[in-house]
């Protein structure tokens, strides 16, 4: 199925109005389709062709912006990287993606020349070998590149075609290639709308990382919905208070550990009435932080999501915010959630892991070896199924969680990172909203490690915030006081590095327990 593209759209019914704000850079949507087009004019000249992948390390700004909207207009596949990720990490990504052009900026120009070097020298590491091919150049070379005459640029937006390729951040394992079609976002941006509404004067702060999908799909709803996104450069929390305060956000997205820094930048001053909606997810989000939160009269509403879904899956309704709190809300229209305890559905308030079907799901990981039967029409090697995580359309998350009587999603934990200790479950993500109700602490994580008697019990790894000083003891008194025997971490070790996370904020449990063993005991 085929939709007029939604730039060009923008540009005829709403030229004036602005798309984007990003430090003195003001665009209307007139100006970002113009810009947007000429891009395309300038992929083409590079050799850019339906299908290619154009790879961007490139921090959030006005650049990456007009590349999230201009590749695709050339036909070209949009592969944003990480940009914290080490060069061995990129070099392999690049390898995969084997993209047609990679683009960087001043920042990252020392991460990109070390990636393509490692890329040149181990030859295949994740796909192909590096060659020569591809056209290398900085924003500033790409700002005076040569437009193609001759481009033909597409004038429809092809909801079966693929828009990007999201590595996820990989907590566990090997980063992925989710594949994200024009259609998952397209279901993703009228799915949110659905929940949240839309209202004249919408802003979305965009201060979460372009190069996951929390933050580009911020970009692409705006033009569906002809709403300004506001980008800063990175997560900063006076400026994100400010922008609500001064620049008119109505919107953002936020992680826990970003909602706590803001929070904790803004003393007692209320939220304005104008600021509708808050999404926190993204990870486990404590109910202590979103009281918090809610008693400075920020909507704060909770969300469940995944790459491979186009972000939003669940997301509270703004109403029940508060009814609801602790929970990830409602699948949005499109979207079916079912919860699978030992291969059956389970009952209300029966943890198993969350299954997702519907349009925002992706067809698949890039370069994933396809089930014999996926193949048809040529879809091939690039539509391949997620075949190990899906069935019967179902994609299997990996993440534990229940739905209520009333069909409301809670999210408990990861699969991967469940404790049993003993025979118990144990779930980290609970235990650290227990030591983080406590207000000495900034961060906790924990993990489980291997015990002769219980299998494995918890252990746990603190932060404190600065001024603060309280001793292990007194934290497990804490915790004793809030959670069963079981639960109670072994040990508690206070640590003065903030704890391993990738760059949305996550935290990773993995590299926490390495290092955890690697201290010994
Ligand atoms: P990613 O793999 O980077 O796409 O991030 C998606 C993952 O973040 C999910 O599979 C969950 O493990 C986690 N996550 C997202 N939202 C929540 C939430 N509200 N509560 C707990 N975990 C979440
Ligand atoms: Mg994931
Ligand atoms: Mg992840």
């Amino acid at each position: 199925m085929r939709l007029p593209d939604w730039l060009a759209h923008r540009a005829a019914t709403a030229g004036e109005r602005l798309a984007i704000i990003a430090g003195d850079v003001r665009w209307t949507f007139q100006e970002l389709d113009r810009r947007a087009a000429s891009l395309a004019r300038r992929m083409v000249g590079l050799g850019v062709r339906p299908g290619d992948r154009v790879a961007l390390l490139l921090p959030n700004g006005p650049e990456f912006v007009e590349l999230a909207h201009g590749v695709g207009r050339a036909g070209g596949i949009l592969v944003p990287l990480n940009t914290r990720l080490a060069p061995p990490e990129l070099a392999w990504q690049l390898g995969h993606a084997a993209p047609r052009a990679f683009v960087y900026a001043p920042q990252t120009e020392p991460a990109a020349r070390a990636a393509l070097a490692r890329w040149a020298q181990e030859g295949q590491t994740g796909g192909e070998a590096a060659s020569s091919e591809v056209a290398v150049l900085s924003t500033e070379e790409l700002a005076s590149a040569p437009e193609a005459a001759d481009a033909s640029l597409r004038p429809f937006v092809e909801l079966e075609a693929v828009h990007s390729i999201l590595y996820t951040s990989g907590t566990t394992g090997r980063p992925k290639g989710a594949l994200l079609t024009y259609g998952n976002y397209w279901w993703s941006a009228v799915g949110s709308a659905l929940n949240l509404g839309l209202c004249a004067g919408d802003r979305w702060l965009a201060n979460l990382p372009l190069f996951h999908v929390g933050g580009l799909s911020i970009l692409v709803r705006g033009v569906i919905y002809g709403m300004t996104a506001v980008v800063h450069p990175r997560f900063d929390p006076q400026a994100a208070n400010r922008a609500i305060d001064e620049e008119g956000v109505t919107l953002l997205s936020v992680v826990a550990t970003t909602l706590a820094r803001m929070l904790d930048a803004r003393g007692e001053r209320p939220y304005p009435p104008s600021l509708r909606a808050v999404l926190v997810g993204g990870g486990p989000v404590p109910v202590a932080l979103l009281e918090r939160a809610a008693r400075l009269g920020m909507p704060v509403v909770q969300t469940y999501g995944l790459t491979e879904a186009a972000s939003q899956v669940t997301t509270l309704p703004p109403g029940q915010a508060l009814r609801k709190l602790g929970s990830a809300g409602r699948p949005l229209l499109p979207t079916e959630v079912r919860i699978e305890r030992d291969g059956r559905p389970a009952g209300p308030g029966e943890v198993g892991e969350i299954l997702v079907r519907g349009p925002t799901v992706s067809p698949g990981y890039f370069r994933e070896a396809p089930v014999a039967a996926a193949g048809r029409d040529g879809a091939g090697q690039d539509a391949a199924s997620l075949s190990a995580r899906r069935d019967g359309g179902w994609l299997r998350t990996g993440d534990l969680g229940y739905l209520d009587e009333e069909g409301y999603l809670y999210v408990v934990d990861r699969r991967d990172d469940l404790i049993v200790s003993g025979g118990e479950n144990v779930y980290p993500a609970e235990v650290e909203a227990a030591l983080l109700a406590h207000p000495a602490i900034q961060e906790a994580g924990v993990v489980g490690i291997p015990h002769p008697e219980w299998g494995q019990v918890p252990v746990a790894a603190v932060r404190l915030r600065a001024g603060w000083g309280l001793t292990a003891e007194e934290l497990l008194a804490h915790c004793a006081g809030r959670l069963a025997r079981y639960k109670v971490p072994k040990e508690v070790r206070i640590v003065q590095a903030p704890l391993p996370r990738n760059a949305a904020g996550k935290l990773l449990r993995s590299r926490l327990r390495e290092q955890w063993l690697e201290a010994g005991a």
